[in-house]
């Protein structure tokens, strides 16, 4: 098999059919977009049915101009403060632009429902299994409810989430990823349903703690882990101070985005490209995955409407890239340095955060930095300080 890196040609199939694997956000998002540019689409889905597990995310406004009528229906709830913790302290963080709550469960069945509209054709129990290349461009084979299924197409569209078989098998290396867990817990009465706590507790993640509301009842109480750490440990624990009680969880793993994943490949006279998790299109300062998959389904599937050409891809890499300056800041610091950074979150510092946000990262961090530059300091200081290993913590 032969298999070139990303490659400047334009593509030569453009009336074969597109075959994407995954029936999730960035999948669906892609076939839509597809469909609607006049392909003929194809989407398997391994799970038997659509009833994807119950997850409570956090979008930026950005989620508002991504989607059509039917896909707003899975809006729970609007956010307009953020409340940042550590150590005793805290500062406040009023959003000009609401933050949106959304069910996964409503915002899947939605998504397949625009696809289906546009004119993609769904598959269920549909799981893909290997490709290679033939005369035509791709044959697949697939597990179709046991039985086995050959397939062909012109392009395959990998949006099979962060352990992608179809970037294994297009030889593409596995990315790096991170367990992220999310308890649902009664909100508490000291907290307005409009609110999203945020704690920084260096000692048990180098993430954080958050709690989102998801109505005035019901919030998600989430942390992200990092391998040898005894993530549901510190969760329980942290559970225990605050005296919540889990409802039900909710996790699994995201990838970690060090450097941008090119997304395309060709296989013999094919295209494979990926979006969404598969190409660890994540914000790596707080693993959300939805607006930058949707970017990256939007990216690839221009790329493949336009002959290569794809303004949302270069515009995504540099987004990324910037979330990813910020982690490598951010994730050695200590107790010391968090007090610092909530302690300079000035008045003009807010103003910024809560105008721009966490999905234009580059005009927020300059920004942030125009108005503090104490911050850049700290900044500066978090990139040396991971040069060098943290202390084995204690236990
Ligand atoms: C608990 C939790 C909380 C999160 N919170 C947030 C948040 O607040 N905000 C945010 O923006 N992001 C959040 N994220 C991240 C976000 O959910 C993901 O980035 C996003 O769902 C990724 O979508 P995707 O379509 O790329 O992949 P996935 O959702 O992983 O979908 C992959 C799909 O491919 C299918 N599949 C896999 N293998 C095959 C195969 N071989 N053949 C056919 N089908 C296959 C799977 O069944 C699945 O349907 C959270 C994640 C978790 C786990």
């Amino acid at each position: 098999m032969s298999r070139n890196e990303q490659s400047a040609e334009p593509h030569t199939n453009a009336d074969g059919e597109i075959v994407v694997v995954g029936a999730s956000a960035a999948g669906l998002y892609t076939a839509a977009t597809l469909a609607r540019g006049g392909r003929k689409v194809r989407v398997l889905e391994s799970k038997p049915d659509f009833e994807p597990a119950s997850r409570t995310l956090i979008v930026t406004n950005h989620f508002r101009n991504q989607l059509g009528a039917s896909a707003k229906a899975s809006i729970l709830n609007e956010i307009r403060r953020f409340e940042l913790f550590t150590d005793g302290r805290s500062a406040q963080i009023a959003l000009s632009k609401p933050d949106l709550i959304i069910e996964r469960a409503r915002l899947i069945p939605a998504l397949a429902r625009e696809a289906q509209h546009a004119g993609a054709n769904l598959s269920f129990d549909a799981r893909f299994l290997k490709l290679s290349p033939n005369c035509r461009g791709l044959h697949l084979q697939v597990d179709s409810a046991g039985r086995s299924e050959e397939l062909h197409a012109a392009s395959v569209v990998g949006a099979d989430g962060a352990s992608s078989r179809v970037a294994r098998a297009a030889g593409w290396p596995p990315i790096e990823t991170v367990p992220l867990m999310q308890a649902i817990i009664r909100l508490p009465r000291d907290c307005p349903p409009d609110t999203t706590r945020v704690w920084f507790v260096p000692d048990d993640t180098p993430y954080f703690y958050w709690m989102i509301p998801e109505s005035s009842e019901r919030a998600a109480l989430g942390v992200i882990g990092e391998d040898g750490r005894d993530m549901a440990r510190c969760m329980a624990r942290f559970l225990e101070k605050k005296q919540m009680e889990p409802l039900e969880w909710q996790g699994a793993r995201i990838p970690v985005y060090r450097r941008w994943v090119p997304v395309k490949r060709r296989v013999g006279n094919g295209e494979v490209y990926l979006v969404g998790d598969a190409a660890a299109q994540v914000k790596v300062t707080t693993v959300g995955g939805i607006v930058t998959g949707f970017r990256g389904a939007l990216g690839v599937a221009q790329s493949i409407l336009q002959n290569g050409r794809s303004r949302e891809l270069r515009a995504l890499r540099r987004e990324l890239d910037t979330h990813w300056l910020i982690r490598r800041t951010m994730h050695h610091f200590q107790q010391k340095d968090y007090s610092q950074l909530v302690d300079l979150l000035n008045f003009s510092t807010r103003d910024t955060l809560s105008e721009i946000t966490r999905d234009e990262s580059t005009r927020l961090l300059w920004n942030v930095l125009r108005r503090q530059p104490r911050l850049a300091l700290l900044g500066l200081r978090g990139l040396l300080l991971g040069k060098t290993p943290r202390p084995a913590r204690e236990g």
